[in-house]
């Protein structure tokens, strides 16, 4: 297997993956996507709510803004050792919000929570939570907890979890006709023209939607667009909990977790 990194940021990781099975990159994706767990608002108690927003709307919101996540520190509250209904210190973060709006109107904001864990904090102070008009009033806490997407999907640690085929293009060698269509029907401006040729100019773009072949008038076609068997290009857009290498990292424990645990039932079945 061959891995090259195009892309790695805080928030992107773009990345070839060479001489793989796509059942395996499907398998990563569904996993990052389902099961590597991130950390989300689960629970809120409102003490106090005279804005317009009924509480399970204001619940909601919560829920699903972006929490920094700390998979070294906290349990799953379902391994955690406390067992608890609550949750303890190991599996829970209590956050909280008493906000008030003494003159006009006043929007709040997400770095108006604050977190009883400097670490574990809204991934943005940017998100716009609720309004309040003159006199209304918010109070609430709230409880995170590590959660997998497939319970809940504020619990994706991704906003984007893809791959597609690794594209193979062959443009004519020789002028054809010359008449551009392709290179300008391209929606991912793939072609360019270069010494009065077609040439690709970003390989990595094209997203095989043949539109370019279609619409080249000669026959047979001049310009030939397919795949490369078993290499694949593969985007991650992380919500700014984690790194999306790290991401990427525990999906691949707990494939390799799903294997060993098959692989020891089926050697009790045997036994039997
Ligand atoms: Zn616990």
């Amino acid at each position: 297997m061959k891995i090259e990194i195009l892309e790695k940021n805080e928030t992107n990781l773009r990345i070839i993956v060479k001489e793989v099975d796509v059942t395996l990159m499907n398998a990563l994706r569904r996993i990052v996507l389902a099961e590597v767990p991130s950390m989300a608002i689960d629970e809120v108690v409102m003490i106090e709510n005279s804005s317009i927003l009924q509480d399970e709307i204001v619940a909601h919101r919560l829920g699903l803004t972006p929490l920094k996540t700390d998979l070294d520190s906290y349990n799953i509250p379902e391994e955690c050792e406390c067992q608890s209904e609550f949750g303890c210190p190991q599996c829970r973060v209590t956050l909280t919000l008493d906000v008030e709006s003494k003159e006009g109107t006043r929007t709040i904001y997400s770095g108006e929570l604050v977190s009883e864990n400097p670490e574990i904090v809204p991934v943005s102070d940017k998100i716009p939570l609720i309004k309040l008009a003159k006199g209304q009033k918010l109070k609430l806490e709230a409880y995170a907890r590590l959660g997998t997407g497939k319970k809940h999907a504020k619990w994706q640690p991704v906003a984007v979890s893809a791959y597609k085929y690794f594209p193979k293009i062959e443009v004519p060698s020789k002028k054809c006709e010359d008449c551009q269509k392709c290179v300008d029907i391209c929606p991912k401006k793939v072609y360019t023209i270069k010494d009065e040729k077609v040439d690709v100019r970003d390989l990595l773009a094209c997203n095989l939607c043949m539109d370019c072949v279609e619409a080249c008038p000669t026959e047979p076609k001049s310009i030939k667009v397919e795949w490369v068997k078993n290499a694949f290009i593969m985007n991650l857009e992380s919500n700014g909990g984690l790194p999306p290498e790290r991401i990427l990292q525990e999906a691949t424990k707990i494939l390799d977790k799903q294997f060993k645990e098959f692989e020891e039932k089926l050697k009790v079945e045997y036994e039997k």
